[in-house]
């Protein structure tokens, strides 16, 4: 049985509420009897030796008793519950309550009885009396008992004390109940709503449809990273989903262009309008190179995309590394006449060497591509706190501002009329970008036309 985050938490906060009012109700009882039955029975002993002091007081030196005194805090001690009987050293009778209102005697104890039931159900209480004798400067002047309702007894106001406690406990576990039930449904709706925005984002996101953000802002820590989190699914899945397109889309454009020319050229010696001579044949040669070139790229960055999080690191010179390639390179710059040159100091980075070195060709070879004969290209490392900077700055033919932002971008080549037999597919940029953001890293480049094009990457030297 699957309940609602709703239901769930309002269960929980009337639960505790439920139980911490029993055991403050049971807790507060149990006190409350200890020392509420100690107050009455200590309260019991000294509103009788009080009856006694102020019965002794009405003996008069003559030896003879003021029975109206008497009578007078006999009839008021009933009232509070004492039964009392005075008698004279020879045992006669100076006052006794039961003979003075006997009806009233056994009501009081029969409405005892009845606030002690009311409280303890089970209660068995009994008539006690008390026997204190009483005695003056002339010596013995006789007895007093004090009978009530023992072992101690509440009388109205008592019980009206605990019961107004125990209704003002139960007033507030009512009040409590109420809050627990209001504050656990604004809290699971707090908690439901996010959740629920998340679970329909995500059936949207299962669906395919990735375009659906979560835009409300949440103040709970957990949940405001769940959403979050949710929305940065949704981008990743929606930009794997544009490039998905894009890249079939682009790899259809790259393949139609000689599959045209070598379908053309094929029909045409088919049907014996050309000659199948080695200058045609060759044509058509170039064209299959074409398409196997582009397949070459395309299984390189394939590669490189699906690696680029598997860096294999190890701490190098990187001024090293540059200046081995540079030597690689040096003839091909020669023959065509552009000047290289490096400078920078011993640099130690922590990161994959075969990728940096990557990084590295694909920049050289786009210098060497792009830089007119006559032109020079400058390789640069700087050493920062905890960052490595790597400059390729060449004074070439420069890209224009309108290509700059794309060239980045797979198979974006600024001058579209270039000989794809000389350049490239337009994925080595796209490659460099991926490893050095696989190393955390950045690259920017400035350009100017017909001025020349510098690259920056920037390592961090440790990976973070
Ligand atoms: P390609 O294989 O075409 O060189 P890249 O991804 O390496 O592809 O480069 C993309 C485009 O950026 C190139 O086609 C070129 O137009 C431009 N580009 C790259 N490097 C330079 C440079 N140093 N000078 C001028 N243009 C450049």
């Amino acid at each position: 049985m699957k309940y609602s985050l709703r239901t769930k938490l309002t269960l929980s906060y009337i639960f505790v509420v439920l139980i911490s009012v029993f055991m403050i109700s049971v807790v507060t009882n149990l006190l409350l009897d200890k020392h509420f039955k100690e107050y009455i029975i200590e309260n019991q002993e000294r509103k009788s030796r009080e009856i006694v002091f102020q019965v002794s007081q009405q003996y008069r030196m003559d030896g003879t008793w003021d029975k109206e005194g008497i009578e007078s805090i006999c009839i008021n001690a009933l009232k509070q519950g004492m039964i009392i009987k005075v008698v004279d050293p020879s045992d006669n009778v100076v006052w006794d309550a039961r003979l003075h209102d006997n009806h009233q005697c056994e009501q009081m104890l029969a409405q005892m009885e009845r606030n002690m039931s009311s409280r303890y159900p089970n209660w068995e209480g009994k008539y006690v009396e008390n026997v204190y004798p009483v005695s003056n400067k002339l010596g013995n002047a006789g007895k007093i008992t004090i009978g009530y309702y023992g072992p101690f007894y509440f009388n109205d106001s008592d019980l009206a004390f605990i019961n107004t406690i125990n209704r003002i406990i139960t007033g507030i576990g009512a009040f409590s109940l109420i809050l627990s039930f209001l504050v656990g449904s604004v809290m699971a709706k707090r908690l439901s709503t996010p959740i629920s925005r998340v679970i329909t984002t995500a059936r949207m996101i299962s669906k395919g449809y990735f375009g659906d953000r979560i835009t409300e802002k949440f103040n709970t820590k957990e949940t405001a990273q769940l959403t979050e989190t949710i929305n940065n699914l949704a981008e990743t899945l929606e930009n794997q989903e544009s490039l998905r397109k894009r890249l079939t889309a682009d790899v259809a454009h790259e393949l139609r262009t000689p599959l045209a020319t070598l379908q053309s050229h094929m029909e045409a010696m088919i049907d014996g309008i050309w000659e199948p001579d080695t200058q045609r044949l060759k044509s058509c040669h170039e064209e299959i190179m074409r398409i196997n070139r582009l397949v070459g790229d395309l299984e390189k960055l394939a590669r490189y995309e699906s690696e680029n999080l598997i860096l294999t690191r190890t701490s190098f010179d990187v001024s090293e590394l540059i200046n081995n390639i540079i030597q690689n390179f040096e003839n091909d710059f020669a023959s065509k006449g552009i000047g290289i040159s490096f400078s920078g100091e011993k640099e130690i980075v922590h990161a994959d060497k075969d990728k940096i070195s990557q990084v590295i060709v694909n920049l050289l070879s786009n210098a060497l591509k792009y830089t007119p004969k006559g032109g020079a290209v400058e390789v640069m490392v700087k050493g920062e706190d905890d960052l490595t900077e790597i400059y390729v700055r060449d004074n070439g033919k420069g890209i224009s501002p309108e290509d700059l932002p794309y060239i980045f971008e797979r198979f974006y080549r600024a001058d579209k009329s270039r000989n794809r037999m000389t350049g490239g597919a337009g994925i080595g940029l796209t490659i460099t970008k991926a490893i050095v953001e696989a190393h955390k890293g950045k690259i920017e480049v400035k350009s100017k036309v017909d001025e020349g094009t510098e690259f920056v990457i920037t390592l961090p030297k440790q990976p973070v």
